[in-house]
């Protein structure tokens, strides 16, 4: 970063202060020349990691065809080492700054205890965008601090490279959407999602029975219970003619998944699941709300389709209540909502004890997106990483520092430089700023605390 802070403590120093602390203690010359030795073989040069502390921290709001807006954030520290993160995508910045105050003047090094002090500010989607971004800054931090990447911070790999996969454009065509399907396949990719709902039945008679006059709120934030919106043998059939032109275009070897089947009631969903049974396919995307557990449950248990919810879900405890209830066939959390890639790694874990399996949604710019490739090299049950850029010719170019193409043959390799493994292209991020908005300017005016909120029990 062309504005990062100058090192303020050198390798000569760290040596000087070690050697000082342990010569006051009981270890032998031997004893503390090793202590040093391994000291200056492991801890970046440029950090002193116990003396560390956060000075600020500022962000960047990029703008990018499919969901955006995308803030970036940037945390400093006291001795030039910065990180990032990103907040969950269409999330404003706010949801990071209303959090600067909180974690100023601590180590960014006890990643899980300020986690912890800032969790009770996130919240499901959107809102936990901003405790999510603080996480993954802190862990780029640690590892540049470190001098190792994330992934092995949590344990090691699982894998070098994380599976991607995609949807395509819809067409309201099937031809022509199976022909979308086959050019997308045709990149490489091994895994393959289409969105297909109740959308696209839009002007066909007799095929979605709704009430009319419902308004674009109630359409849009009633939850699917309460619209008595059902589909009809007519409208699963035209949904069935999509899956099966686009399934005669990839094939059957490919998982394929769909998402977005829109807001229908449980029978239509469990009729749906039971009409795709033939396409084999890999998953039925968030088909209600995940907090009608019981209602999932039963559309798990009478659909031979498998279902996967998860990427509005905030922390572990609703993640453990789907698995361990089975509830659902997968999980599918976002990391920049589950909670950063901690959680999201210790979610998965615990869902692997159940044998439930991971994919992971992700549809932000590839800082976030290294965030959930170091996740997912170190968590055992990942499937695939969703990209929603694939079709954005400058996504790969927001960033430097990794192997281009960063999707290769629907692939990520993990990287092994330290922390997120990546540097902001400040040329190509300006280029791409929401208009009207700076590039990491100070942000003084979130450095006071704006309530008093932190007791949360008396
Ligand atoms: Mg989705």
């Amino acid at each position: 970063m062309s504005d990062a802070k100058t090192p303020q403590f050198n390798r000569r120093r760290i040596l000087k202060s070690s050697l000082a602390v342990l010569a006051g203690g009981a270890l032998g010359h031997t004893a503390v020349a090793a202590a040093a030795e391994a000291e200056i073989k492991n801890v970046n040069p440029a950090s002193s990691p116990s003396a560390l502390k956060i000075t600020d921290m500022r962000y960047a709001v990029i703008v990018k065809p499919g969901p955006s807006p995308c803030v970036l954030i940037r945390i400093d520290t006291n001795q030039g080492v910065y990180g990032l993160g990103e907040v969950r995508d269409v999330a404003g910045p706010q949801y990071a700054m209303v959090l600067k105050n909180r974690i100023m003047g601590e180590n960014p090094l006890r990643i899980d205890y300020l986690f912890q002090k800032i969790a009770q500010f996130g919240g499901g989607a959107r809102q936990a965008g901003g405790v999510c971004a603080v996480e993954m800054a802190l862990w780029d931090i640690a590892g540049k601090v470190y001098n190792i990447p994330i992934y092995q911070m949590l344990g090691g790999k699982w894998r070098d490279t994380i599976r991607i996969y995609a949807d395509t454009t819809e067409s309201m065509d099937p031809k022509e959407y199976g022909r979308r399907a086959k050019e997308r396949k045709e990149t490489g990719l091994t895994w393959m999602k289409m969105d297909l709902g109740i959308n696209m039945l839009k002007g066909i008679p007799d095929t979605v029975m709704q009430p009319s006059g419902m308004d674009k709120w109630e359409l849009r934030n009633q939850p699917h219970p309460f619209i008595a919106t059902e589909v009809s043998d007519k409208g699963i059939d035209r949904l069935c003619e999509y899956v099966a032109a686009v399934r005669d275009n990839i094939g059957y070897d490919m998982p394929l998944s769909v998402d977005h089947l829109g807001h229908i009631g449980v029978k239509s969903a469990i009729r749906l699941g039971k009409a795709f049974e033939k396409f084999n396919l890999e998953w039925m995307e968030d088909i209600i709300p995940w907090f009608y557990t019981d209602l999932l449950k039963e559309i798990t248990e009478a659909s031979p389709t498998p279902t996967l919810t998860g990427e509005d879900i905030y922390e572990f405890a609703d993640f453990e209540n789907l698995c361990k209830n089975h509830v659902v066939d997968k999980i599918h959390p976002d990391l920049a909502t589950s909670g950063g890639i901690l959680q999201t790694h210790r979610i998965g874990d615990m869902a692997f004890r159940h044998g439930v399996p991971m994919a992971m949604h992700f549809a932000g710019t590839p800082v976030s997106c290294m965030a959930n490739v170091h996740c997912a090299a170190a968590t055992r049950n990942f499937l695939a990483l969703e990209n929603h850029s694939l079709d954005v010719p400058f996504w790969q170019d927001l960033v430097t520092g990794i192997e281009k193409p960063i999707v290769n043959k629907g692939y990520i390799k993990v990287p092994e430089t330290p922390g997120l493994g990546i540097i902001l292209n400040d040329d190509e991020l300006k280029r791409h700023l929401k208009p009207g908005t700076g590039y990491f300017e100070p942000t003084p005016m979130w450095d006071e605390e704006q309530s008093w909120d932190d007791a949360l029990f008396s």
